[in-house]
């Protein structure tokens, strides 16, 4: 590609607003530009990159024996694969897509298995696959309890990690440790109290004179399956909060988002003053408790009347769950559900998230029964790792990416005004390209400085300089992007040492 031609060019300042570095130089250098209201687009420079991480993606799924989809939108490949899995014959499968583009890259693989050891099975290969890529394309990863991470100061991901026994998770999946409720407590009777404008468990807790711990707080969302939504009513005790990333996973839901108040009042709740006592179980929404609710008796709850709450509500007696699951925040400074010793919490990037979903079909097992078979969606923002790679391979001149994910392998300069030293510039170009070398040919009438400025900031791991001074001294210089030296090549072997240098 000649620079002259290219659909980029590099900036001297970065846009206002931009605080993630790595975003910052992937901007300057012409890889990426910010629209309106902060959307990123992708030039040819951040697509070539992006495409090479997809790749390096791709050819490690595939080679577990995963194969290519697409679908109109990740959630559409269950209804894909019920029209095709009938037998058990045709599991396990594989499969994944690739959406390059959009204002959102992502990489999408699906896992369709019959049994829980072959699910698990297939787990760790998966995981292993995108890890070996992930390592191709120069990032260090560690692998957590639903994905692949990686520790960084500046990551936007917050991650739970125990040093003793290296339990790893993203933190709103982290699992704690309970602290011990005695439960020989005797079970009070019901009572109702005034509770005037007592809307939150602060205000409630407050006003009664009790701790946070001693309520059930109440939490509405709309839960999106594959075919329908359900209302969802979601118990933690009132000194915990619901971590979204365990409900949806305790309910294999897609999506969750808040329910509105005429949501909750139809099935008999009252925003403020809800709990599940008395409530109506049509089967129309689901009740999830938390484990921190079935073990604490007496705790004060709501009325589902305005300004009202019950004193000693206490489960099992006064009302059953659809599901008791761990749905609660691990709080900071919680203890590892392993080993009890303290968790701690640390910045990193996300770079794949995995979850179990809900599959709404069948298939017929050996002896003719219908089966449901086990689901798993692992998702990776391409952008995001594009991002994490320019964080981690720069310099204070530019890029300095990994020769698998840069977007071409050799920055062709070439230096004077004179016509014999572009002639030979342009050999060298037509030489590179024949031999399947990607290069970057800077042909522009710019100043030396503007070159290598340019040159340093796209950040091609050879820089080629050919000027009249290099050829008199018998060659090209030559210099690799992560380095400071430079070497005098004879013009014949440039190519070769360029191959050389990349294989
Ligand atoms: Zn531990």
């Amino acid at each position: 590609m000649r620079l002259s031609a290219l659909f980029s060019s590099t900036l001297r300042e970065t846009p206002a607003g931009v605080t993630h570095e790595g975003l910052r130089l992937l901007v300057r250098a012409g890889y990426v530009r910010l629209l309106e209201g902060g959307q990123r687009a992708y030039l040819p420079l951040g697509q070539r990159a992006l495409s090479k991480l997809a790749r390096l993606l791709e050819s490690a799924v595939c080679s577990i024996g995963a194969q290519p989809v697409a679908v109109p939108e990740v959630h559409a490949f269950a209804p894909l694969a019920r029209s095709v899995v009938r037998s058990y014959r045709q599991l396990p499968q594989i499969a994944y897509a690739l959406e390059l583009g959009g204002a959102a890259p992502r990489f999408h693989l699906w896992t369709l298995t019959r049994t829980a050891e072959e699910d698990a099975r297939l787990h760790d290969s998966v995981l292993q696959a995108l890890r070996s890529a992930f390592e191709q394309a120069g990032l260090v990863v560690q692998q957590t309890e639903h994905g692949l991470a990686r520790f960084n100061d500046a990551g936007e991901a917050l991650l739970a990690k125990c040093d003793t026994c290296g339990y790893l998770d993203f933190a709103d999946w982290a699992q704690f440790a309970r602290t011990a409720v005695s439960s020989a407590e005797a079970r009070l009777p019901l009572e109702r109290v005034y509770t005037p404008a007592c809307k939150t468990i602060e205000s409630l807790a407050q006003f009664l004179g009790i701790p946070t711990a001693a309520t059930a707080k109440a939490l509405f969302f709309v839960a999106a399956f594959e075919r329908n939504e359900r209302l969802v009513f979601a118990v933690v005790r009132g000194d915990l909060r619901v971590s979204e990333a365990k409900l949806r996973s305790a309910l294999g839901a897609h999506a969750l988002r808040p329910a509105s108040e005429l949501e909750i009042r139809s099935i008999g709740a009252e925003p403020g003053f809800a709990s599940p006592v008395g409530l109506v179980r049509d089967g129309r929404w689901l009740l999830v408790v938390d484990p921190s609710i079935v073990e604490t008796p007496n705790l004060v709850a709501g009325a589902n009347a305005p300004d009202y709450h019950l004193r000693n509500t206490n489960y099992g007696r006064d009302y059953t769950a659809d599901l008791v699951a761990e749905i609660a925040m691990a709080p900071e400074g919680s203890q590892c559900a392993r080993c009890g010793a303290p968790l701690r919490w640390v910045r990193g990037d996300a770079l794949v998230h995995e979850q179990q979903h809900v599959y709404e079909g069948t298939y017929l097992d050996p002896a003719g029964n219908e089966r449901t078979p086990l689901l798993r969606l692992y998702s990776a923002a391409l952008d995001d790792l594009l991002c994490a790679l320019a964080l981690t391979y720069r310099d204070e001149f530019g890029l300095t990416l990994p020769t698998s994910v840069a977007p071409y392998h050799v920055h062709l300069v070439v230096l004077g005004k004179d016509e014999a030293t572009y002639r030979q510039a342009e050999t060298l170009y037509t030489q590179l390209l024949h031999q399947n070398i990607e290069a970057l040919f800077d042909d522009r009438s710019e100043s030396p400085g503007v070159k290598f400025n340019d040159a340093d900031l796209i950040g091609a791991p050879v820089r080629l300089t050919v000027s009249a001074r290099s050829l008199q001294a018998g060659g090209v210089e030559m210099r690799f992007r992560a380095k400071k030296e430079t070497m005098l090549v004879p013009l014949e072997a440039v190519v070769e040492r360029v191959s050389a240098a990349l294989a």
